[in-house]
């Protein structure tokens, strides 16, 4: 039912005492949601700069579940290398990586090739492209983790309206389109 939805969706399959990995510069609003809700909850995250490889392996700790990235990142646009991160991640823990694509959208970013387990879209932004609808989605390779994933989000009430179904399908279909005048711009 909205971006925010959909990255409750993924912290609600943590338990208390897991770790977060994520980029020091997130949308406002997760960061608000990891400090702020999620915390208190026992899931404590470390925000560490994505683009400074090192340190965020030095991040990673034994009960670190997600690696959670952004790139590129809202609001200081820096770009991240989802591959690398995806190594690191897949490498030195057994934590998933969930990149959010919401700025360069699937039009010009494909996460899950690079290695990404979960991506995440705030619709609300390019995909919807007219400013009428709110709504975020999951996108994955992993059966398991989407029928985790689908039951948290019917559990949990993010459940997105028929109409704003409808209406983010519209913006889909102009959305390359669009994204080539962004990229002009
Ligand atoms: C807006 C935004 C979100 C949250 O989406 P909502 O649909 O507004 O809840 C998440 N990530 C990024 C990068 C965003 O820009």
């Amino acid at each position: 039912s909205s971006g925010c939805a959909a990255t409750t969706a993924v912290m609600a399959s943590l338990s208390s005492g897991d770790h977060v990995v994520c980029g020091d510069d997130v949308y406002g609003g997760t960061f608000r949601l990891f400090d702020k809700v999620f915390k208190r909850f026992g899931i404590e995250t470390t925000f560490v700069d994505h683009t400074d490889l090192v340190a965020t392996e030095k991040a990673f700790k034994t009960n670190t579940k997600v690696c959670w990235v952004e790139t590129p990142t809202n609001p200081m646009l820096k770009v991240v290398d989802i591959a690398a991160l995806a190594n690191i991640t897949h490498r030195t823990s057994g934590a998933i990586m969930v990149v959010d694509n919401t700025f360069a959208t699937p039009a010009l970013q494909l996460p899950l090739t690079m290695g990404a387990d979960v991506v995440l879209h705030s619709t609300t932004k390019y995909l919807g492209g007219h400013s009428d609808v709110v709504g975020g989605v999951l996108v994955g390779n992993d059966a398991a983790l989407k029928d985790r994933l689908a039951f948290l989000q019917n559990a949990l009430g993010g459940t997105p309206g028929p109409m704003d179904c409808f209406l983010t399908l519209r913006g889909t279909k102009t959305l390359h389109l669009r994204m080539q005048r962004h990229v002009e711009n």
